[in-house]
This record gives structure tokens, C-alpha cells and sequence, in this order.
């Protein structure tokens, strides 16, 4: 899904916790447009100069929708059950942080969408235990 799509669909799901929280609803935004920053880390490696990396977020979708080079499962940290958890009891503790949550969350369930139904592949490591499981054949 486009980071631009991620973006209006978290400010369309502010609009309804706008009631509650007011203008903090600005980090639910930000929760569900910035955990796409994990592609920049992951893919770090593939980029030569700077020009790579502003076709990467002109082209994103193109990106993300081109054959996998190898088999090897991505990992995509801010992506991960293992980040979501600490999220979470984070959340308990620091509103600023339920916000974040919610935006995380519901950029998940985005992209569990997208990638099912709408791109139907499943190349993603959800999971940073099981990522490395698998690196090391376990
Ligand atoms: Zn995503």
C-alpha cells in the first residue's frame, strides 16, 4: 500500500477518535505513516545514491510489487508481533504512546488487507523470533 494511502486513511480514522483525544489524534497519524520507515532500514543495503532513494519513495508500490529476488523472508521490524507487544504495555503506562498504537494497528490491519486480498503474497516475517529462526535454519 502507498505511504500516501496509510496517510489518509490514519487521518480519516482520526477524525473519529478527534472526540477523545483531541489534537493528539496527530499521533495516531504519525503511528500509521512512520512504522513504514522500517522499509528504508530493511532495504538500506539497495540503495547506491541519493537518487535511489527518493525513486524509492516516488515508486514505492512499484517496489514492494516486483518479483522478491530471492526467497529470502523480509524482515520488517516496526512490522513485528515482538514490536506491537512493547507497544503496547508502553500504552499502559503512557498515553502518547496508546495513540501510537492505535496508529501502528491499524496500519497493520491496512496491510494485512492489502497484502491478502488486494496484492495476495505473503512474503513478510511478522515476527523477529521467527525471522531468526529461520536465518539460522531452526
Ligand atoms: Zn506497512
Amino acid at each position: 500500500m502507498f505511504l500516501i494511502e496509510h496517510f489518509l486513511f490514519s487521518v480519516i480514522l482520526s477524525i473519529f477518535f478527534f472526540p477523545i483525544f483531541k489534537w493528539q489524534v496527530w499521533l495516531i497519524v504519525a503511528g500509521a505513516t512512520l512504522i513504514d520507515l522500517d522499509h528504508l532500514i530493511t532495504n538500506f543495503s539497495k540503495f547506491k545514491n541519493s537518487k535511489d532513494f527518493f525513486a524509492y519513495f516516488s515508486k514505492q508500490f512499484r517496489f514492494f510489487m516486483r518479483k522478491p529476488e530471492s526467497k529470502k523472508v523480509q524482515l520488517y521490524v516496526f512490522h513485528s508481533i515482538e514490536f506491537l507487544v512493547v507497544l503496547i504495555i508502553l500504552s499502559l503506562f503512557f498515553k502518547p504512546v496508546l495513540l501510537i498504537a492505535i496508529g501502528v494497528v491499524f496500519h497493520l490491519i491496512l496491510d494485512l488487507i492489502s497484502d491478502t486480498l488486494i496484492l495476495k503474497r505473503y512474503i513478510r516475517c511478522f515476527s523477529i523470533i521467527q525471522w531468526i529462526r529461520k536465518r539460522k535454519g531452526l
